[in-house]
């Protein structure tokens, strides 16, 4: 008979439950108890995932399958470092897995940053997806707005802000989201990206999905597009890159029809200083590649240059790339790390499972050394007598049910609700 182990897992995104459910499938003597700072699972999918992506809910659909089959126990409203601490963990399992992810900006350090009307587009991300801890209301005043990146965070913020109010009715946004979008007074959104074209990190699904917005013009500017700017046999070209050259050769050809709101695709801009006295009045770039400056008018400036992880207390942290220090997921003697805060904040929510298949290999070869509890799954336990409210599986299934009655009466397939406590409530009643 195989030794019975228990393993805890710190995140219940994608990558903490991918890690679960690869673990119990290949080595099913074990016990695992799913933690989360949140009242609900499933981390960036819920509170990072754009709310016009619904096709994302097939992977929710199979995650939640995952956690509904009972071999997974999910513990939310649970933050590792307060609630539960290293030693804590070291006393009650044999193995811990930290999937924590990424929810903060990068930092850009140009002059200018700290002006008001600057903002990270992570903290935008998590306010119009309702994450509870972060503010209720957002500043939209500004007609014209920059987006700095080329990745698809760059291409949700726009898209959220170009996109009228109305038309996101239909997804689970809060209330308060739709009220504060349908307010904003904005006409023009300029994404900006420091390499050309051709070296877009954007997906084709995304970039494509822009030029189908409602009322919103897409306007790309030729000098961008020098004769034969895509090689399609230039070294590093995927099937991806020409699938996204097309797209943009086809609205290099369209006329503009007088949309109300226009979304600007610039290239070889690289920033140089947010300009302004308090507020935002303008940004400044250097013309990638040249000695040419020049400068867009604009009253806010949302940077989507990329996501940071956080370090977790007495887990080791390489500070440089805002990973847990690790080598294939192996962080110490029965610690183990995965999804983004093992390989740092990029790619699709499939790549965490790629991720976690290494992760779980090396836990399994590393079953005789693991850590060595005292007590043994009594972490719940400890938990209760500290009066930590946690929320349960059986809680989510109640707030998921909430959310989507919400939802039900003004005929949308959910409303999410924001407030941490009313959460709480909810899955505890
Ligand atoms: C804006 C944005 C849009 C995206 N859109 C898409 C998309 O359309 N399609 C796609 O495939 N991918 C998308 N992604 C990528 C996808 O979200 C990630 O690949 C994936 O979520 C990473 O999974 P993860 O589990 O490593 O981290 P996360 O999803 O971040 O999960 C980490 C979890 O750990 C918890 N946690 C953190 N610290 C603690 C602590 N101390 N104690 C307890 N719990 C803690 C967090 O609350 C969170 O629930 C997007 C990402 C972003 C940022």
């Amino acid at each position: 008979m195989s030794k019975q182990i228990k393993v805890a897992i710190v995140g219940a995104g994608p990558a903490g439950i991918y890690a679960g459910n690869i673990l119990s499938n290949q080595y099913p003597d074990v016990e695992i108890d799913l933690f989360d700072s949140l009242p609900a699972p499933y981390g960036l999918i819920r509170y990072g995932v754009a709310p016009d992506h619904p096709r994302i809910k097939g992977i929710v659909n199979s995650l939640h399958e995952m956690l509904n089959d009972g071999k997974i126990r999910f513990y939310g409203n649970v933050t590792f470092g307060t609630d539960l601490t290293l030693d804590d963990i070291k006393k009650h399992y044999h193995a811990v897995i930290f999937a924590t992810g990424a929810i903060k900006d990068a930092q850009l350090n140009i002059p200018g940053i700290g002006l008001d009307g600057s903002y990270g587009a992570a903290d935008f991300v998590a306010w119009y997806d309702g994450h509870p801890d972060y503010p209720r209301t957002w500043p939209l005043e500004a007609k014209q707005v920059a987006v700095l990146g080329n990745g698809n965070v760059a291409l949700d913020v726009a898209r959220v802000l170009a996109k009228h109010a109305d038309d996101l009715l239909s997804t689970d946004i809060p209330a308060n989201v739709y009220e504060g979008l349908k307010s904003s007074p904005v006409t023009d959104v300029h994404v900006f990206g420091r390499r050309g074209p051709a070296n877009i990190k954007f997906t084709p699904i995304e970039l494509r999905e822009l030029g189908e917005v409602e009322d919103v013009d897409i306007v790309l500017y030729e000098k961008d597009f020098p004769d034969g700017w895509f090689d399609e046999d230039a070294e590093g070209v995927t099937n991806q890159h020409k699938v996204m050259a097309r797209i943009l050769d086809s609205w290099r050809e369209r006329e503009l029809t007088g949309a109300s709101r226009r979304l600007h695709l610039h290239f070889y801009s690289t920033p140089v200083e947010i300009l302004g006295d308090e507020k935002v009045s303008g940004i400044k770039f250097q013309r990638t590649g040249t000695d040419e400056f020049f400068e867009q008018e604009v009253q806010a400036v949302y940077r989507a240059i990329g996501y940071f992880g956080s370090a977790l207390p007495q887990i080791p942290f390489d500070e440089k790339l805002g990973v847990i220090t690790n080598q294939g997921g192996r962080v110490a003697d029965g610690i183990y790390a995965t999804g983004w805060i093992k390989r740092g904040p990029v790619g699709l929510i499939g790549h965490t499972k790629s991720d976690a298949t290494e992760t779980i290999e090396n836990l399994v070869a590393d079953i005789p050394n693991l850590m060595d509890p005292v007590a043994p799954g009594e972490a719940i336990k400890t938990l209760t007598e500290r009066g930590v409210q946690f929320t349960d599986w059986h809680g989510w299934l109640k707030l998921n049910a909430h959310e989507q009655s919400l939802g039900e009466k003004v005929n949308r397939e959910r409303i999410k609700v924001v407030d941490r406590d009313e959460q709480v409530r909810i899955s505890r009643a």
